[in-house]
């Protein structure tokens, strides 16, 4: 549409390797998130999700004659959402096209869509790649070409019966927000951080739910091969991919049968292709159809849309904190760049923190959520939102700690304790006796009997004094884990080494 601009420099770290040489990819996402909003984008009718087939359908979705659009401001609301927290430029006048083409499950004849002057223009979205073995990640900038609405289509069905296909209009007319990115893209994982992070900003908008097992987001996946640095190649495009594994997968396949067809003397007929995973390969849809293909004319029943600067500057002033705000944020609170990376990759992960954090040590806090409890969850297999831990419950165990009723062993097995059966932290350490023995009395009886009992493991301890760790456990275990670590080595090393 507009002229290619390469604006990165080839990094042999993305290179794809060929029998000849290597290959540099070249990747632009077209991704199509549907606005999170009530009504359609121009009917009253519901979005709501796993309703009974043509439930939500009004006249205007079933393209009945005489029907009017009417826009839906809530869903321009959301579009222009979406371009601030894109950095992206808010067009204060846009206007929709009609998109010609006949399917049966878009009974007007023509989807209505944005062409020539979409709503949002240029933006850019920082992703994080990484971490490597060094744990560093890079910053990239992968420019946004545009953001414009567009309706989405409903759904035939062709496995319902033997000889007869059925339609659902459920989805018919519901609000799309399609984002195109810039051919900026350089890898997989480049294609994985970008799609990954431009979700965890839609959901911290709240514009979109990012739930692509749902369908909610898709994505359009462009890609080409060239030498690295060379000429743009040309591309394929691989449809509605609705899972990032996928994406991935589509992406190695398709890069691997491009350079296949380039190394012996082919080339690339520029085509749409659809990614089949159980066959883990892309195959040829149809030639690449273009713009004009399409009849695009501005439609008629519809007014271009204008807002003013300050229907512009009142949604700006409503932008939540965005994740690379709250990751800088986090840092400058003392964690490191993979523990904050972590904690807001994903807007229920950083809330979740931020209420255990609050009053708390940050760096303690972040290691209890990472590796405690998104470990936990992730081995039961559990979304944070299923936590049998609650932000209240974690944030006491971790009081607990602090205020030296605990030691950090033992919080463990508290952990699991509420993990499993749930309750105040605080009272079940009451109640099972559960804390510290900070009585050095009782501490010390333990620490002498086993001196006594063990004359040459002393005698050892005395010439090598790493020895004390062997003494620390054994003490340790006498007092079912109870004893106050501190409290145990200052005692032992008082009566061993005099
Ligand atoms: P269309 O709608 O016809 O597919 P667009 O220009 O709207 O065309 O979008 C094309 C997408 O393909 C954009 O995401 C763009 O970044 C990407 N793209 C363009 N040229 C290439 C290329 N040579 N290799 C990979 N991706 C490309
Ligand atoms: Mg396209």
């Amino acid at each position: 549409m507009t002229g290619l601009v390469d604006t990165r420099t080839p990094n042999p770290k993305n290179f794809f390797p060929g029998d000849d040489h290597d290959w540099e990819l070249v990747i632009g996402l077209e991704v199509h998130a549907q606005v999170t909003s009530n009504a359609k984008l121009f009917s009253g009718a519901s979005t709501e999700f796993g309703n009974e087939q043509n439930a939500n359908v009004s006249l205007v979705d079933a393209a009945m004659p005489g029907m009017l659009p009417v826009i839906n401001e809530a869903c321009v609301r959301q579009a222009v959402k979406t371009g601030l927290g894109l950095n992206a430029q808010i067009n204060n006048r846009s206007v929709f096209d009609r998109k010609n083409y006949f399917y049966p499950d878009l009974p007007q004849g023509y989807q209505i869509s944005q062409l020539y002057h979409p709503i949002v223009g240029e933006g850019v979205v920082t992703i994080q790649v990484g971490p490597d073995k060094q744990g560093q990640f890079e910053s990239v900038e992968i420019g946004i070409e545009r953001l414009h609405l567009e309706q989405d289509a409903g759904k035939s069905m062709h496995d319902q019966h033997p000889t007869m296909s059925f339609v659902d209009l459920n989805r018919s007319g519901v609000a799309l927000m399609e984002i195109v990115s810039k051919p900026d893209i350089r890898s997989i994982d480049e294609a994985k951080a970008y799609i990954t992070k431009l979700r965890s900003i839609l959901r911290y908008l709240g514009t979109c739910d990012g739930n692509m097992d749902q369908g909610s987001m898709r994505a359009d996946v462009n890609v080409s091969v060239r030498k690295p640095g060379g000429e743009f190649g040309t591309r394929c495009e691989i449809k509605n991919v609705n899972s990032i594994r996928f994406m991935g997968q589509a992406i190695d396949y398709e890069a691997r049968r491009q350079i296949d067809i380039l190394e012996e003397g082919g080339t690339i007929d520029q085509e749409t292709r659809l990614f089949d995973p159980n066959k883990g390969e892309t195959r040829s849809m149809r030639s690449k159809e273009e713009a004009h293909d399409y009849r695009y004319f501005p439609d008629p029943d519809l007014l271009p849309l204008e807002f003013d600067d300050a229907y512009v500057d009142q949604i700006r002033a409503e932008l939540p904190e965005l994740p690379d705000a709250k990751r800088i944020r986090f840092m400058d609170e003392g964690l490191s760049e993979y523990d904050a990376s972590i904690l807001v990759s994903d807007k229920s992960i950083a809330d979740f923190f931020e209420k255990v954090v609050e009053g708390r040590d940050a760096k303690v806090s972040a290691n209890w959520v990472i590796n405690d409890l998104l470990g936990a969850l992730n081995k039961a297999g559990k979304s944070l939102e299923e936590s049998p831990v609650s932000a209240t419950q974690l944030g006491g165990i971790i009081n607990l700690i602090k205020d030296g009723t605990i030691s950090g062993k033992i919080a463990k097995d508290l952990f699991e304790i509420v993990w499993n059966e749930g309750g105040d932290p605080a009272k079940i350490v009451d109640e099972r006796g559960m804390a510290q023995v900070t009585d050095t009395g009782a501490i010390e009886a333990a620490v002498d009997e086993i001196i006594a009992a063990n004359p040459d493991k002393v005698q050892q301890a005395i010439e090598k004094p790493n020895m004390i760790g062997w003494f620390v456990g054994q003490v340790m275990k006498a007092t079912g884990g109870k004893a106050n670590p501190q409290a145990v080595n200052e005692l032992l090393r008082k009566k061993i080494n005099g």
